[in-house]
C-alpha cells in the first residue's frame, strides 16, 4: 500500500507511540477517571502518531485531486472522533499503521531477497601487483586489465577472465544452476560466484559497478518497481472507488438521519464502519505483493523478468518460437569436414597443404566474428596449428557470412545465400558435395576467393540433451505451437526438428525474415521468441515476449529481451511458465479473497451491527493475509 513509502523505521516508532498514547488515554479515562481533557489529549496524540503516514499519503494524492485509501482511513478516524468514539478511532489508526509497517517489512523482504546476492560478493579482492606481490584492495578500486587472485572456497570478487589456473565454479548466484562448471584459461567468471577448488588468477573485465551481478540487481529492482497490468488497472480504480465510498458514506448518513429522522450518532457510527470495511486496502496490495515475490523467486533461479507485466503476460503465451543455434542446439559447433578444391574446381582434396591454406584464409576471415561458426573455424585452425592469414576490412552480413581483403584479393566465407550468383558458375560437383554434407545434418559454408570456390567447411552442432524433454514438457503445459527458426540450411533444420518432434520449421532465414515470421505468428496468438539475444535481437524485439538465453555476460541480451535466462539451461522455460502461472493464480486468489471480505463485512454491518473495531481488525487482517499469500511465491518451488 501507499504507506510503504514513508520509511519503515519511522513508521514502526510512530505505531508504537500511537499504541502507547491510546493505552494512556484508556487508562486515564476508565481507570483514573481523570478529567476528560486529559484523556482526549492522549487520544489526539495517538491520532497524530498513528495517522501521520496516512496523512502524508493523503495530502500527496489530494494535491493531484485524488482520493486514496489513506484518506478513507483518516476520514473514518476523524468521523469516530466527531461522535466521541476516540478509542475506536485511535484503534483504527493504530491497526492501520501497524499493518502498514508489517507490509513494508514483508514487501521489503521480497525486495531485498535479491540483495542477498551482493552479500556473496567479497568487498575486497587480492590484487596481483606488477612486482608480483599481493595486496588486498576494495573492489571499487579494481580497474579493467588488473589481475586478481582467487583462492579455493572463496567467492569471486569481480567479473573477469581466467588468465592462470583451472577450477570449477558454482554459478548458482547468476544462473540459478548449482552444478559446478569447470573453467580454464580464457573463460569468463562472474563476481559473487563461488570458486570451488582451484587457485585462479583472473584479469578484470568489468569494474565493480558494471558486473553482471550488479546489473541483475539493478534490473530486478526496476522490474519490481514497474507495474503489472492488473496493478495498473487497480491503480486507476482506486481513486474512483474511494470517491464512490465517500459518496455512499455521506448518503448513508444523510438519508437515514436527514430523511428518516434516525438518531445521528448510531447512523454516523455505522457509516464510519462502512467506510472502513469498504476500503480496498487488500485489493490494492493484492497484485504487487505477489508479483514482487515472483520476480524475486525468478531472479534467484536465474530467470530475470524485466517487469511485473511480463510475469503476468507469460501466462498467455501459446506459441514459442525457438532460434535453433545456441538455443535448441549447444551452439558449440565443431568442424567435421574440410574439403578444398583446386583452381579449376575439378579436384577435391581432404588433406594436405591446400586444405590448410583454405582453413587459414577462412579462419582469418572469421577471426573477428562473434558467430558460433566463426569460433569453431578459428578453433579448428588453432588445433591444426595453422597460422591465421591476416584479413583486413572484415565485414559481416548477418545470416550469410563474412568477407574481407587479403593481399588485394576479395575473400569470403558464408552460406549458399551469400554466393547465390557464383554458385551457378562453379563446377556442379561443388553443390553436390555441399548437398551430400547437408544430408548428414551438417552446416556447410563455402570459402571463396575472388568468386572462385577454394573449398567447403562442414560443421555440426549437437542438440542439447534436455531439449527434447523441454519441448514435450512445454507441449504438456499447453503451449499450442512450437516453432523452430533458423538461418541454417533446410537439411540441418529438418534433422534437428525431427529429433525434437518440432513440426513447424522455417530454415534459411535472414534475420529480417525471422522478424516477418514472428509478426505472422503474432496474428494468431501470443508469441514468445527464445534466442541467444546476439543475432536474434530484432526477432526478440518484435515478439510479444522476447526471452534471451545464456545471457550471463552478454549485455545486448540483457537489454533487448523481456525475460532473460542467465544460464544456458532450457529447463528454465517450463519453470518460467510455472512461476508466472502460479503468480497469476495467487493474484486472483488475493483479489477474490479481498472482495469477499469486503462484501462479508458490509453484510455484517447492516445485519449484526458490526462494531467498528471488529471491522478494522477484519479489514487490516485481510490486508495482511493477502501480503502473506503473496510472499508464498518467494519459496523456491519446482
Ligand atoms: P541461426 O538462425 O542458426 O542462429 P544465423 O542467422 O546466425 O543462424 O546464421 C545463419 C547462417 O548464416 C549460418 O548457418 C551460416 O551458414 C551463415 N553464417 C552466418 N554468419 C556466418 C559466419 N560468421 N561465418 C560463416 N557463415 C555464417
Ligand atoms: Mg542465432
Amino acid at each position: 500500500m501507499s504507506q510503504q513509502e514513508t520509511g519503515g523505521k519511522l513508521q514502526i516508532w510512530l505505531t508504537v507511540l500511537c499504541a502507547v498514547f491510546l493505552l494512556a488515554g484508556i487508562v486515564s479515562e476508565h481507570l483514573f477517571l481523570w478529567p476528560n481533557e486529559v484523556s482526549v489529549t492522549f487520544y489526539i496524540l495517538s491520532y497524530l502518531t498513528g495517522g501521520y503516514s496516512g496523512f502524508v499519503e493523503t495530502i500527496k494524492h489530494l494535491r493531484q485531486f485524488q482520493l486514496n485509501i489513506d484518506f478513507l482511513m483518516i476520514f473514518a478516524a476523524l468521523g469516530a472522533a466527531v461522535i466521541d468514539q476516540w478509542i475506536e478511532g485511535a484503534t483504527l489508526l493504530f491497526l492501520f499503521s501497524l499493518s502498514g509497517a508489517l507490509e513494508t517489512y514483508a514487501l521489503g523482504k521480497s525486495r531485498n531477497a535479491i540483495h542477498s546476492l551482493l552479500k556473496l560478493r567479497p568487498s575486497e579482492g587480492l590484487l596481483k601487483m606488477e612486482d608480483g606481490s599481493e595486496k588486498l584492495v576494495p573492489i571499487e578500486e579494481l580497474e579493467v586489465g588488473q589481475v586478481v587472485i582467487v583462492k579455493p572456497g572463496e567467492h569471486i570478487p569481480i567479473d573477469g577472465k581466467i588468465v592462470k589456473g583451472q577450477t570449477s565454479v558454482n554459478e548458482a548466484t547468476i544462473t540459478g544452476e548449482s552444478m559446478p562448471v569447470s573453467k580454464g584459461i580464457g573463460e569468463s567468471v562472474f563476481a559473487a560466484t563461488l570458486n570451488e577448488n582451484g587457485v585462479i588468477e583472473i584479469e578484470v573485465t568489468r569494474r565493480a559497478s558494471d558486473t553482471t551481478v550488479a546489473k541483475i540487481i539493478q534490473l530486478v529492482e526496476e522490474a519490481q518497481k514497474s507495474k503489472a497490468q492488473t496493478q495498473r488497472f487497480l491503480d486507476t480504480f482506486e481513486p474512483r472507488y474511494a470517491l464512490a465510498v465517500v459518496v455512499s458514506v455521506i448518503l448513508l448518513i444523510f438519508i437515514p438521519w436527514g430523511v428518516f429522522g434516525q438518531d445521528f450518532d448510531p447512523t454516523f457510527y455505522r457509516a464510519m464502519t462502512v467506510l472502513v470495511v469498504a476500503s480496498p486496502c487488500a485489493l490494492i496490495i493484492s497484485t504487487p505483493a505477489s508479483i514482487i515475490s515472483a520476480i524475486a523467486n525468478g531472479a534467484k533461479n536465474g530467470v530475470l523478468f524485466k517487469g511485473g507485466a511480463y510475469v503476468e503476460h507469460a501466462v498467455d503465451i501459446d506459441t514459442i518460437a525457438f532460434d535453433k543455434t545456441g538455443t535448441l542446439t549447444k551452439g558449440e559447433p565443431e568442424v567435421t569436414d574440410l574439403i578444398s578444391f583446386d583452381r579449376d574446381n575439378e579436384k577435391f582434396s581432404e588433406d594436405g597443404s591446400e586444405v590448410l591454406e583454405m582453413l587459414a584464409i577462412a579462419a582469418g576471415c572469421e577471426y573477428h566474428s562473434e558467430h558460433h561458426l566463426a569460433h569453431a573455424i578459428v578453433k579448428k585452425a588453432e588445433e591444426l596449428h595453422v597460422d591465421l592469414t591476416r584479413v583486413d576490412d572484415m565485414q559481416s552480413t548477418p545470416g550469410q557470412g563474412v568477407e574481407g581483403k587479403l593481399n588485394g584479393h576479395h575473400v569470403s566465407v558464408g552460406n549458399s545465400q551469400m554466393f547465390n550468383k557464383q554458385l551457378e558458375k562453379w563446377n556442379p560437383m561443388i553443390s553436390e558435395k555441399a548437398d551430400f554434407l547437408r544430408e548428414q545434418g551438417k552446416t556447410v559454408v563455402f570459402v571463396v576467393q575472388d568468386e572462385i570456390a577454394l573449398g567447403v567447411i562442414a560443421l555440426a552442432d549437437k542438440v542439447r540433451e534436455d531439449a527434447k524433454i523441454v519441448v514435450s514438457k512445454l507441449q504438456s503445459l499447453g503451449i499450442k505451437q512450437i516453432v523452430m527458426l533458423t538461418g541454417d540450411n533446410k537439411g540441418v533444420a529438418k534433422s534437428v526438428a525431427a529429433e525434437l518432434n518440432i513440426s513447424h520449421v522455417y530454415a534459411e532465414l535472414l534475420p529480417e525474415k525471422k522478424v516477418d515470421i514472428i509478426k505472422k505468428l503474432r496474428e494468431k496468438g501470443v508469441v514468445a521468441m527464445v534466442g541467444d539475444g546476439v543475432n536474434d535481437a530484432p526477432a526478440l524485439a518484435v515478439s510479444d515476449i522476447g526471452i534471451a538465453m545464456g545471457a550471463a555476460g552478454t549485455d545486448v541480451a540483457l537489454e533487448t529481451a523481456d525475460i532473460v535466462l542467465m544460464g544456458d539451461d532450457l529447463t528454465k522455460l517450463p519453470y518460467l511458465l510455472w512461476l508466472s502461472r502460479k503468480a497469476k493464480k495467487v493474484v486472483w486468489q488475493n483479489i477474490a479473497f479481498s472482495l469477499s471480505v469486503i462484501l462479508f463485512l458490509l453484510v455484517c454491518v447492516f445485519t449484526i451491527e458490526l462494531p467498528l473495531t471488529i471491522g478494522v481488525i477484519g479489514h487490516e487482517g485481510s490486508t495482511l493475509l493477502v501480503v502473506l499469500n503473496g510472499l508464498r511465491l518467494l519459496k523456491k518451488g519446482k
